[in-house]
């Protein structure tokens, strides 16, 4: 690996003055610096590779423009669409189209098999989401999930207290002003600790927070905001029930926690995994897919004997990094962010927090939650919900005997993980020579979580090429989401498949009727290498495979 100088060019080569950075090469294509990015042309010049260079052929970018653009690309290939779009949309809520719906499906799979197919002690659920409102009460819920928001009485704009304060902190680490921001994150800590909602008002005061609406600092006081929604369950209005939409799944775990102890004969340590809805009204929703009102969540409750929750944490904690990584993204975009305030309940709380154009940003929660949520459905539900430990104690030499297990929670949004995924998958490459300007955008997917694996292409659409391209479609698809286009030039396609991330583009031409051998094009390298047909399932299937991210 070298290291190169590198300045910063605009698309034009205007140098950016001053910005001289340190790039190792080997090689990330694409670095982000602050507010601008910097995108490396593989093919632009480096006379010796040894020596410091300063080069060209570097595109600058602002990191809200690459937002930007992701965002509207997810919604011209079919990622991602604004609910109810024809009415204007529903703030916040979004629908997956069907290049999204795959991606998805995939992201969720490989959290399956890697939490519940790979331990023989984790096992899968599905829990409704309507649940016994009691439940909500004894969770702690009803009383105590909200969000400080606080209204700016000129825009009558709302926003959540605590929000207003991160953004200045992290606008006073930005200004260097280090000092400012670690006193402002204690003083709001502390604040939100104590749920004092005047001082939290006064720091907004303090460090003179305007509304970037209206620019004015006219405040109302700060107020608790209850995130769930309710509704009513029953035919005859007077009758019915107020019941919730579940905010969290593992509630849906923590119930079933007795039947699925029993029914499957569970022994301590086990976890119980579920995929599933849940539903916020978030004060204020922002950032696309990252704070949605309804969304997907993938967790595990992990049932430990009390006393080992710490060791259970520590693993857990690593397990789920690696997780993350095993998909080939730099390790330097991630990182743990520990729980200061932890909430009343549990003993530890991590963050794994990955950067986002706009700043690192939660994408998993791993936390120690004791045995609260446990003890408390025993307390309002009166039923027994121990665990009998025959294991001999090497202290007491009698068994462990009866108790309510402690929880190890990993908590993982399924947006969040797809936004991620988009982010680093997306690239506009440069692709010009020295008398051609060319470009592509390419999604760098990893494989398995490809929404199309491979796309067949006949070069023309006679000569009995469309039937010889569909009979070894008719194949592959019986293994592969596979996708036939016979339009336009095969460039064109190949730009349509680079933009979804296929991984292979496959054309039968004429040479396929005489010998059955097909060209097959690489997303990543755009290598071309022609090959025998009937040996398409095992490239393909080599290259998909879970067992690259499993094992
Ligand atoms: P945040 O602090 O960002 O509001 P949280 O700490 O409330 O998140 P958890 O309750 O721990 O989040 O939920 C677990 C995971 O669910 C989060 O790490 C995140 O990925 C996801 N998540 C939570 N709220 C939302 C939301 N409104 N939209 C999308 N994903 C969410």
């Amino acid at each position: 690996m070298y290291s190169y100088e590198c300045s910063l060019h605009t698309r034009s080569e205007k140098k950016i003055p001053g910005n001289k950075v340190l790039l190792e090469a080997a090689f990330k294509k694409t670095i982000f610096l602050g507010n601008t990015y910097l995108k490396v042309n593989p093919k632009s010049k480096f006379p010796n590779p040894k020596s410091k260079i300063i080069f060209a052929a570097i595109m600058s970018k602002s990191t809200d423009e690459l937002f930007k653009n992701v965002i509207s690309h997810a919604k011209e290939y079919g990622f991602v669409f604004p609910s109810s779009e024809i009415y204007d949309g529903l703030s916040a809520v979004y629908d997956y189209g069907q290049n999204g719906a795959e991606l998805k499906n995939n992201i969720k799979t490989y959290w399956w098999k890697a939490m519940v197919q790979m331990n023989d002690n984790i096992v899968g659920i599905d829990s409704a989401i309507f649940m016994h409102p009691k439940i909500w009460k004894a969770s702690g819920h009803v009383d105590g999930f909200s969000d400080p928001m606080i209204d700016n009485k000129d825009s009558k704009k709302r926003y959540r207290a605590d929000q207003l304060l991160e953004d200045k902190i992290a606008k006073y680490d930005s200004e260097g002003k280090t000092d400012k921001a670690e006193q402002l994150q204690h003083d709001m800590d502390e604040a939100l600790k104590a749920e004092d909602l005047t001082r939290l008002r006064d720091l907004i005061i303090e460090h003179e927070l305007a509304c970037p609406v209206s620019g004015t600092r006219n405040w109302t006081e700060v107020r608790q905001f209850n995130l769930m929604f309710s509704t009513q369950m029953g035919a005859v209005a007077d009758d019915a029930d107020t019941i919730y939409l579940r905010p969290e799944t593992a509630q849906g775990i923590f119930v079933n926690y007795l039947n699925v102890q029993k029914s499957g004969r569970m022994k301590i340590p086990f976890g119980i995994a579920q995929i599933g809805k849940a539903f916020r009204n978030e004060v204020i929703a922002r950032q696309f897919i990252i704070r949605m009102r309804e969304f997907e969540q993938m967790e595990m409750q992990f049932f430990v004997r009390p006393g080992t929750q710490k060791e259970w944490f520590d693993q857990w904690k690593e397990t789920r990094l690696k997780w993350h990584l095993a998909l080939g993204t730099d390790a330097a975009k991630y990182r743990y962010h520990e729980h200061t305030k932890l909430a009343h309940y549990a003993d530890a709380a991590y963050d794994i927090e990955f950067e986002f154009p706009f700043g690192f940003k939660e994408v998993e929660g791993i936390h120690s939650r004791t045995n609260f949520d446990l003890s408390q459905h025993e307390k309002f539900s009166g039923k027994k919900l121990q665990y009998f430990d025959p294991e001999v104690d090497p202290e007491t030499g009698k068994p462990f005997g009866n108790y309510v297990p402690y929880v190890i929670e990993t908590s993982i949004g399924l947006d969040r993980m797809f936004l991620l995924t988009m982010i680093n998958a997306y690239e506009e490459e440069d692709l010009s020579t020295e008398d051609k300007q060319d470009s592509r955008t390419v999604l760098r997917l990893h494989p398995c979580l490809a929404p199309v694996k491979a796309a067949i292409f006949p070069l023309t659409k006679k000569d009995g090429l469309p039937e010889k391209a569909r009979e070894i479609m008719d194949k592959l698809k019986l293994d592969f989401n596979i996708q036939y286009e016979e339009k336009d030039a095969i460039g064109k396609r190949y730009r349509r498949q680079d933009a979804i991330g296929t991984p292979f583009c496959i054309t039968v031409d004429h040479q396929t009727l005489e010998d059955n051998t097909v060209t097959i094009r690489h997303r990543d390298s755009m290598a071309q290498e022609r090959v025998p047909a009937d040996q398409l399932d095992k490239i393909i299937g080599d290259l998909v495979s879970w067992r690259n991210v499993l094992s």
